[in-house]
């Protein structure tokens, strides 16, 4: 590639769902180099349904990602030592929802953190919701769904007792903190080392900026949409009213949820003698949640414009511009992104919980692969799925259909099935969710979309990506960077510190790689979708 060490450099961390990666970027938004992690995914096994992650091995892997990324910068032949020629700023991208909570003075997390998929606040939900999940909706754009960071919140005050105890305790429950992953990743950034506190937090900084933006706080449940500000109203609804836990006359305290901010503007630097000498003051200017980054590496800034992210979910998610529009088929009424000052830009989303998660399934509890990339070829041995579906919904439906009581299924087995079936519907699985949500957005947005920009992990499977262009009848197109994610959050930390002028810059570095163009015949397209739906149905209504 052609870096050179007098181009600014702009790092990225991109804390996903299974791993967490640093990266940094040129500016023409090439990567210099890159780390990744994969952190431990608990699943409590005495609670079905239960996702947890530790948030101190989190940030430990934050760390040793940027200490590995510095370590390969300065022996790269450009030979870039980052204490002596820092980073122009930091971007931050994050799984979005997943929820932690921790306390002020000791820096501890009061447990692991929730993740965004995990199903413990499905009753949560229903109560909230009671009878009517989209009684919130005209004011936060959601569903009332157990996916989002209030119900997780609602649980946490509920169930834990020593969060509990310190929210009871007029002293203390100035101490608590909620905050996304991203909020939890600036903080600790920010932060100093905490004297004498828990051996179990050796890792945790105290102290730290503690603010998330626009978009991570658009998925709580408790921000308004049009005045992106936390309301009293909302949190009290969601978290049920208790003034024994706050003095604000709000369920929690107002204290506990981190400042709003945008998603691109200088919001602090990098501690000193933190950890990381490598970072030390450097600025930390931009956030957004993954699938909000993802749209902003795709260069989708104009309405209608969007994305496909085929990640452990799947995403599907349209620019619609200054104004939210609401849904009214399944889909999230969202921030995009808001760039300083600006007005804000929000979109439309179609949000599936299972996708890539369901090639990891077929690897790691069915066992027929060792390696995702051997779907393609398992179901490349077979022409077609020979009448058999395959329905992940083992969190429930996401979008558009949202509904938690949907149990996993595969339908259409006959004795002749094997292995290459199971991996080919797995795989076809994705880009049937892929065109319920694609027929969802065209419809809420009155804009059809003419091509689909992917990216993630299963942008990998050729199969996977030709038979989402063959069900969405529209070109799939593959940018030459993949790290769009990372790639979104380097471009609005970049944006806030002058090494990028405007969006217009930023779009002219997109560039194709590859292009998936539809070739199926009508018919046959019709009879694979009425299969689709009619599984659908029977994964419906299996939990009571
Ligand atoms: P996340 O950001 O959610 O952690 P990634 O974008 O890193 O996800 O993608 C990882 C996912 O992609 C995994 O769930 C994995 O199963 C899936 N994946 C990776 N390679 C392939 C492939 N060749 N075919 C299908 N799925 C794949």
């Amino acid at each position: 590639s052609s870096v050179s060490p007098a181009i600014p450099l702009i790092g990225s961390i991109d804390q996903g769902t299974s791993s967490t990666r640093f990266l940094v970027f040129t500016q023409l938004g090439q990567i210099a180099a890159s780390a990744q992690m994969e952190h431990t995914q608990i699943f409590p096994t005495d609670h079905i349904g239960w996702h947890e992650h530790n948030p101190i091995e989190i940030w430990y892997n934050t760390l040793t990602c940027i200490q590995n990324v510095a370590q390969a910068l300065k022996n790269s032949k450009f030979s870039i030592d980052l204490k002596s020629q820092p980073l122009q700023a930091i971007g931050i991208t994050n799984q979005r929802e997943t929820t932690i909570a921790w306390n002020t003075i000791t820096g501890v997390p009061y447990q692991n953190a929730i993740v965004w998929d995990d199903l413990r606040t499905t009753d949560v939900a229903h109560t909230i919701a009671n009878g009517d999940p989209n009684r919130l909706r005209s004011e936060t754009g959601l569903p009332i769904a157990s996916y989002f960071a209030g119900t997780k919140v609602r649980w946490l005050i509920d169930n834990n007792p020593e969060l509990r105890a310190d929210l009871l305790n007029t002293e203390r429950r100035s101490q608590v903190r909620f905050g996304t992953i991203d909020t939890w990743l600036i903080y600790q950034l920010t932060g100093s080392k905490a004297e004498g506190r828990a051996t179990t937090a050796a890792a945790a900084n105290i102290g730290g900026l503690f603010i998330t933006d626009v978009t991570n706080a658009s998925r709580w449940l408790f921000m308004d949409l049009h005045t992106l500000k936390w309301d009293k109203v909302l949190i009290d609804t969601v978290c049920g009213h208790d003034g024994s836990l706050s003095d604000d006359g709000v369920s929690i305290p107002l204290s506990a949820l981190p400042d709003i901010k945008s998603s691109s503007e200088v919001y602090g630097r990098c501690a000193t003698g933190f950890g990381e000498p490598a970072i030390e003051g450097t600025p930390i200017a931009g956030i957004l949640g993954d699938q909000q980054a993802a749209l902003f590496g795709q260069g989708a800034f104009e309405p209608g414009e969007a994305k496909n992210t085929y990640g452990t979910g799947l995403f599907l998610m349209m620019n619609t511009g200054t104004q939210p529009t609401p849904s009214t088929h399944g889909l999230l009424t969202t921030v995009g992104y808001c760039l300083g000052n600006e007005k804000p830009v929000y979109a439309l989303e179609g949000s599936v919980s299972h996708s890539g998660s369901t090639i990891q399934w077929l690897r790691d509890q069915l066992q027929i692969i060792d390696d995702a990339s051997e779907s393609e070829i398992y179901a490349r041995k077979v022409d077609s799925n020979d009448g058999m579906y395959f329905v992940p919904a083992f969190a429930g439906l996401f979008a558009p259909y949202w509904k938690s009581d949907a149990r996993a299924c595969i339908v259409g087995m006959t004795a002749s099935h094997n292995k290459n079936h199971f991996c080919r519907a797995a795989l076809e699985s994705a880009a049937y969710q892929t065109k319920d949500v694609f027929d969802a957005i065209n419809v809420d947005s009155h804009v059809p979309l003419k091509e689909l920009r992917v990216d993630g992990g299963g942008t990998a499977n050729s199969l996977l990506m030709q038979f989402t262009a063959d069900m969405t009848n529209v070109p799939v197109i593959k940018p030459v960077v993949k790290e769009t994610t990372a790639l979104g959050a380097a471009y609005v930390a970049g944006l806030a510190v002058g090494v990028w002028k405007d969006t217009k810059e930023i779009k002219s570095l997109w560039a194709e790689e590859e292009r998936f163009v539809p070739s199926m015949d009508s018919k046959l397209r019709e009879k694979y979708l009425k299969g689709w739906k009619k599984a659908i149905q029977k994964s419906m209504g299996w939990v009571d």
